[in-house]
């Protein structure tokens, strides 16, 4: 478990060791940039983070990569500047070069889909609270505001309902269950698949820059090596990221300082040694 915070300097340092000429900043989007909200529709975007994304993309050097799972719409409905990459539903949908495209496994989870929300189509009624949410290549069932006492009985009922359909899987995530196809894409095929597309329009080396809450997050630390990893708040969750940052805040904050230096150094590099 890493103990070491992520900060400016740090980059700038990291950035020497590996002798970096540009970067890609790959970035989980609720609990990492934005606050968590009580539902994924309530979330706010605050505009100087807009701002920073904005000029960060606009840098030769800097690339964004939003990896959520959020529907690829979704992300675009929050951020709709085209310069973003984007790979929503932890990796089954795909928006890079002005290009979409899906993972092999979407159009499997499309042919099951109907017969999941089905089975799940009383669970609102029995347990008050609950919202299940309908991404297209995947499914979550947000219970943050089911009675907690509930929980343990909704998961047994949601696992036993569940267990006829097939090539779908069960994955756990804060205060929701995310159905996906199986087998199906994670955030390191997001990572991967992106950076792919990405890198080769950069000056070399690139050194990838991972951000992200959760445990589906850790599929993405482990995606790209060398690569910046950095896990956002919770200290105690054990992590496979180098780094840690408090908050979503602190990312804004340290994306704000990165924009600006990006901007400062436009048309050289953020390192301060290749800047003399
Ligand atoms: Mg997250």
């Amino acid at each position: 478990m890493s103990e070491h915070y992520f900060t400016l300097a740090r980059l700038y340092s990291l950035s020497r060791q590996f002798h970096a000429r540009s970067w890609v900043w790959f970035l989980d989007i609720d609990g990492t940039l934005l606050d968590i909200a009580p539902s994924p529709l309530a979330v706010t975007v605050p505009d100087d983070l807009i701002v920073s994304l904005n000029r960060l993309a606009e840098s030769p050097r800097h690339r964004i990569a939003l990896i959520s799972g959020r529907s690829l719409a979704d992300i675009d409905q929050l951020f709709p500047n085209p310069l973003f990459s984007k790979s929503g539903n932890h990796g089954a949908e795909y928006y890079c070069n002005n290009k979409t495209w899906l993972h092999y496994s979407s159009r499997r989870f499309l042919a099951v889909r109907p017969r999941v929300l089905d089975t799940l189509a009383s669970l609102p009624e029995q347990f008050p609270g609950l919202f299940i949410e309908d991404k297209q290549y995947s499914l979550s069932v947000h219970y943050r505001h089911v009675n907690s006492s509930q929980h343990a009985l909704l998961s047994t009922i949601l696992r036993t309902r569940l267990s006829s359909v097939e090539s779908i899987t069960i994955h756990p995530a804060k205060l929701c269950w995310e159905i996906r196809p199986d087998p199906g894409p994670t955030k390191a095929d997001a990572v991967q698949r992106l950076y792919n597309q990405i890198s080769p329009q950069l000056p070399k080396p690139t050194l990838p820059v991972i951000m992200g809450d959760d445990r589906t997050d850790e599929d993405a630390f482990g995606a790209v090596n060398p690569a910046v990893t950095i896990h956002v708040g919770n200290h105690n969750r054990p992590t496979q990221a180098l780094y840690r940052i408090n908050s979503p805040q602190q990312v804004r904050d340290l994306i704000t300082d990165v924009s600006r230096a990006a901007c400062f150094f436009a048309e050289a590099s953020l390192s301060p040694e290749d800047n003399g």
